[in-house]
């Protein structure tokens, strides 16, 4: 199966067979959140794509270094070299240490994250505690000669680095073009071209994360965070580098530039990009105005949501179009998302209920069971493909119709055999919760489920059916539930359980 498994590759622009460079050992990087505010949708399809890529890899054998940072400084507004740091911005709006912005908000996106059963990052790195590593990697850079100082600040060359690599040659940018569509920004007169772009920023007086560098006080631009912390943790050159589609360019062209520059390596073997969602047919995102944070999602409170959607519900929608194509979020979307997730579930609960029984008459029927491994084999396939989740889910409803013809009774266990029943259970549970990542939302009021078991015993008491009385006491009992009999009726308490 391993061998079988093709990614689609943004660098080479095509779908390439996967071959790691050390294996089973394979390293993976993938661009994390800045943490100034709430997660959003974005952030969540970007964690979720890459988190199956993790799940998949693991499955078929490999040992995934996965790293994936944490931008708790750097990163500007425009993402651009200009304009106030993101995270001391919300710092002053919520009158908090910058520190205490990234906490709060590096606690909340991991909070999201377990939610929607994202498994962690290997390493999970953060940018200020990188920061000699990244001076290491900008003096690796001027030295080569493709970086220069002014002003305090440190510039990425790319006329020099033009000389002698492709700038564009991962975003397919024309160099060209882009100098025609940018213009100089008023304080970026130091810059010796206007494509240069920072790597280390010197500090105005007010700025209030800032370190000590060779070129003074300052901080590092975003670019070099993520090739720093990756190569520290994967080597100069690793497998896969991962991130959304809108970090294409200039982000990802960047960090390839960078690494070219310092170690004379392709920093990873292969690009993968997750594409975006849409709203009304524009881009989401928090600079844009119109991002819906997770928060909001799961609790119902955005001006465009009709309902809250659980964490499942968008694990789901999301894995349910392919990574590589845009998804469009709506809430009629979301609804039809969760219904797929609840069947997906039923079948899995059927399946577990399902006893294996032999079907004497007959024996195995073999074109059933053929058409079931069928199934199972292709859902592998599926996800061979560029991982493609759209086709396998597909493939795995098609195994529901079997699931619930043996739930009905139309078909019967032993017309599959044994060892085809088997595989069907093992294969729908590893896709659904290993590789899918799906888990069980308990929907479920314990307290409710209790007022109707009260009632129950109420009942059972006025109709002096004893044994039945006593039979509910014992059982909740074992549970550490105590039932007390007062004369405005039955109420429950803790209790403890008995063992
Ligand atoms: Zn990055």
């Amino acid at each position: 199966m391993r061998s079988e498994l093709k990614v689609y590759n943004t660098l080479t622009r095509q779908k390439e067979g996967f071959l790691p460079m050390c294996p089973p050992r394979v390293g993976m990087y993938v661009c994390g959140p800045t943490v100034y505010g709430r997660a959003h949708l974005g952030h969540a399809r970007s964690a979720i794509n890459f988190d199956v890529v993790f799940r998949y890899l693991k499955h078929l054998g490999y040992q995934v270094r996965y790293v994936r940072n944490i931008t708790d400084v750097g990163h500007l507004e425009r993402d651009a070299d200009e304009g106030a740091d993101k995270i001391a911005q919300q710092a002053r709006i919520e009158a908090l240490e910058p520190m205490e912005v990234v906490q709060r908000y590096t606690n909340s996106y991991r909070q999201d994250m377990t939610l929607l059963n994202v498994q962690s990052p290997s390493i999970e790195p953060c940018a200020s505690g990188h920061i000699p590593e990244q001076v290491a990697m900008i003096e690796q850079i001027m030295r080569a000669g493709f970086g220069y100082e002014s002003h305090g600040s440190v510039y990425f060359d790319v006329e020099a680095y033009r000389k002698v690599y492709h700038y564009g040659k991962l975003s397919g940018r024309v160099v060209e073009e882009l100098i025609a569509g940018t213009r100089l920004l008023s304080g970026q007169q130091e810059k010796r071209n206007q494509l240069d772009f920072a790597l280390w920023k010197k500090a105005t007086p007010a700025h209030l994360m800032r370190w000590p560098s060779p070129w003074g006080e300052g901080f590092p631009g975003w670019h070099i965070e993520c090739s720093a912390i990756a190569t520290k943790y994967l080597g100069p050159q690793f497998d896969i580098h991962g991130g959304g589609m809108d970090l294409l360019f200039p982000h990802h062209e960047c960090e390839c530039a960078q690494a070219q520059a310092a170690y004379r390596t392709e920093l990873a073997k292969y690009w993968l990009h997750n594409n975006l969602i849409t709203i009304d047919g524009q881009k989401m995102g928090k600079s844009l105005g119109n991002a819906i944070t997770l928060e909001q999602l799961f609790h119902g409170t955005h001006p465009l949501l009709d309902q809250a959607h659980s964490p499942m519900t968008l694990r789901f929608f999301i894995l349910q179009a392919h990574y590589r194509s845009m998804l469009s979020f709506s809430n009629e979307a979301l609804r039809a998302a969760q219904s797929g997730y609840f069947k997906l579930m039923n079948g899995l609960k059927v399946l577990n209920e399902l006893p294996y029984t032999e079907s004497n008459d007959v024996g195995i029927e073999q074109t059933i069971a053929a058409r079931v491994e069928h199934g199972c084999t292709r859902c592998y396939e599926a996800m061979n493909d560029d991982f493609n989740t759209t086709q396998m889910i597909a493939t795995l409803f098609d195994l529901l119709k079997t699931i619930h013809a043996l739930k009905s009774g139309q078909l019967s266990p032993g017309l599959l055999g044994p060892t085809v029943f088997e595989h069907l259970k093992n294969t729908y549970s590893t896709f659904v919760l290993d590789i899918l990542g799906l888990q069980q939302e308990s929907r479920v009021s314990v307290t409710a489920l209790l007022d109707i078991l009260l009632e129950l015993y109420s009942q059972a008491k006025a109709q002096k059916q004893y044994s039945q009385v006593d039979a509910i006491r014992v059982k909740l009992r074992a549970l550490g539930v105590a039932l007390q009999d007062m004369p405005t009726g039955v109420q429950w308490s803790y209790g403890y359980a008995v063992t």
